[in-house]
């Protein structure tokens, strides 16, 4: 660009994601609008942060001398609110990217679930990362003038009323960092009253590294909480500190401070929130937990410090043995690094651990909300997957609906005879005890593990095995159950004890699979079976058939669901009548209708639906034909 023209005041839009956003900031949100103070001191501090990391490295940055800090003027003649701080400030390019523009994935979802309106509004801005915007909410006007650490840059005014479009303009002799002023709307007059801001700096921005002066007077405590000794900090300034950390508004559930000094010095203090984001469908999480040295952010949000499924953890790591000039791809190499996510993974596995033995119903809580990232865990990280099962809850046949019982629970109420830990996989508690595959289990009292969720076969195939046992799908083909145990209740089909000869059997097998060709890979007699005429059941040993259908609905191209066994009851009254009928010569085309039907129904039980319009018409074809009598 010629300087000439950098000269000239250039009109912007915002883009459309922006403008949106605007519209609901500026329309429709009134409650805690306080917030914005604590948004802008919040970025303040972060270009600060970013500006004390720089001046450890070598370099030439402008006004290299400029003492670090927030400076807040409050004019309540103007109406005028000034929040200035000396951090790295922006470029002409930055400011257009930074303040124009919103850079999130998810920001689609985001605007919706805002527009949607519920009390949380305000608070969701912060947490979403589009913090700036929320001065809206209070102004006429902006302009935020800035001066990047740059040496060769220039400043620049960035200015906008918020509706549809802004200004930048060149602005001279600035120092570095950025200042923001704010033309208060009439109805937002109150935020120019320096108590009125100082009590606002006091609850949500405590926590800030840097001084923060409000028209001359200090206001924070600057102090790194998690340095200090366990004892002498208060209940209060740890949530305090917390909700400081995260935007949030409501206390964590868990805390977790540790601190040791060999083999790495380091002092952690984690938390889990009081939600999970990533329920409200606004995109995925960015690792929360800030990574110092010596008190110092070397990386916030660090990707290295804890594993990706760890994600919703927020906090503070900080090391000593870490060095100030760190680089990222140093920090991405490190074995120190390494060593330190290690350890600290383990310690939180294992105070999850701890708290669930400790308090089940509080434990409750944090399964509710943060399953999907424990068992994302259990597929993902090989090393503490043993570890990480231990913090798994599911229902079973042996609990209430509702009810939840861990796989240690489930071991200790196995039976000696019992090899394996058995589940199934369906859309509901109702829709898997109708269905065939409790059968088997029922008869010989053997609790099975019910899974709801299209991960958690995921998660049981990548455990293999807990403390021992196998696990296994209640659908396979082998089960290897135990004998039924003498004098259990026996509850047959309705042909009584006999069922089928064997001769019986391999007939109408035989011509079972005749008729139904590809559609299954075998039809044999089956032993697990009590009161249901068929069951289809799943030769193949890598994936269940919940699995083959996850991943056939996410890829087409990986053609159909697998190979699989159709199993009839031989002791079950329709299958005993299908075989007489067929050996004496009944209507050949109205049996093979019921065997085709036999099998879309256990197809069904399996969560598989055939052809809907044949199954219909089948079915009207077979009840003519039972009509006719
Ligand atoms: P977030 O802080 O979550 O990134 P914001 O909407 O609060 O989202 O800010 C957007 C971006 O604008 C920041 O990431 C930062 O790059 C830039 N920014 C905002 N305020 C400042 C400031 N005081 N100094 C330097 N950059 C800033
Ligand atoms: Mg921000």
């Amino acid at each position: 660009m010629e300087d000439s023209e950098k000269r000239e005041p250039q009109k912007l839009e915002f883009q459309a994601e922006v403008k949106q956003l605007l519209d609901i900031v500026i329309n429709s949100l009134y409650t805690d609008r306080e917030i914005f103070v604590r948004e802008l001191v919040s970025n303040a501090s972060d270009s600060l942060e970013k500006f004390r990391l720089l001046s450890t490295m070598e370099g030439d940055y402008r006004d290299k001398d400029l003492p670090l800090g927030v400076t807040i003027e409050a004019d309540d003649k103007e109406h005028k609110l000034v929040i200035s701080d000396t951090g790295v400030g922006m470029t002409r390019e930055e400011l257009v990217q930074n303040l124009g523009t919103i850079a999130h994935s998810g920001s689609r979802e985001f605007l919706r679930k805002l527009a949607e309106g519920d009390r949380k509004d305000s608070q969701l801005i912060g947490q979403f990362g589009v913090g700036f915007y929320s001065v809206f909410m209070v102004a006429s006007l902006v302009s935020v003038q800035s001066q990047s650490y740059l040496p060769e840059a220039e400043g620049f005014e960035w200015s906008s009323e918020g509706t549809g479009s802004y200004t930048i303009n060149q602005a001279d002799g600035l120092k570095r960092g950025t200042r923001i002023i704010i033309s208060l709307k009439e109805d937002a007059w109150e935020f120019a009253g320096a108590d009125r801001i100082k009590a606002i700096i006091k609850q949500y921005s405590n926590f800030v590294p840097f001084d923060i002066s409000v028209n001359g007077d200090k206001v924070n405590t600057v102090q790194a909480i998690w340095t200090r000794s366990r004892n002498e900090i208060k209940e209060e300034e740890y949530n305090e500190f917390y909700k400081f950390l995260s935007n949030a508004f409501t206390d964590p559930i868990y805390r977790l401070h540790l601190s040791s000094d060999a083999p790495i010095q380091m002092n952690a203090l984690f938390f889990i929130p009081g939600d999970n984001m990533e329920r409200f469908g606004i995109g995925r999480l960015d690792p929360g937990v800030n990574l110092y040295s010596r008190k110092v952010l070397i990386q916030p949000g660090s990707r290295e410090i804890l594993p990706d499924y760890m994600r919703f953890v927020k906090g503070v790591v900080d090391s000593e043995d870490l060095p100030l000039n760190i680089s990222r791809e140093t920090v991405q190499n490190s074995r120190l690094i390494k060593k330190m996510s290690r350890f600290l993974t383990r310690r939180l596995i294992s105070f999850l651990e701890d708290e669930a033995s400790r308090d089940a119903e509080k434990y409750r809580e944090f399964w509710d909300k943060f399953s999907v990232f424990i068992k994302e865990g259990c597929v993902s990280d090989h090393d503490n997957r043993e570890q990480l099962a231990k913090l798994l809850r599911f229902e079973s046949s042996s609990t209430g609906a509702g009810e939840l019982a861990s796989l240690s629970e489930y071991i200790g109420r196995m039976k000696e005879s019992q090899k394996a830990i058995y589940y199934i996989n369906g859309p509901s508690r109702e829709a898997i005890e109708a269905g065939p595959y409790l059968e088997a289990f029922r008869s010989r009292d053997i609790e099975v593990i019910y899974l709801m969720e299209p991960v958690d076969d995921f998660v049981m195939t990548s455990l293999i095995e807990y403390q021992g046992k196998k696990l296994i799908s209640a659908d396979h083909v082998n089960l290897d159950l135990p004998a039924k145990e003498e004098g259990s209740e026996e509850k047959a089909g309705d042909g009584g004890p006999e069922g089928l000869s064997s001769g019986e059997t391999g007939q109408l097998t035989a011509w079972m699979k005749e008729v139904l060709g590809d559609a299954v890979s075998e039809v044999r007699e089956s032993q697990r079976l009590v009161n249901s005429p068929a069951v289809i059941v799943n030769p193949d040993h890598m994936l269940t058939t919940s699995m083959q259908r996850v991943l056939q609905a996410a890829n087409n191209e990986m053609g159909g669901i697998g190979p699989k066994v159709l199993e009839i009851n031989t002791k079950s009254d329709v299958i005993i009548k299908l075989a007489r009928l067929k050996a004496s010569g009944g209507d050949e085309e109205l049996l093979a209708s019921c065997v085709e039907q036999i099998a879309d129904n256990a197809f069904l039980a399996a969560g598989i639906p055939g052809n809907r319009h044949r199954m219909v018409d089948r079915v009207y074809r077979i009840m003519g034909k039972a009509l006719e009598g």
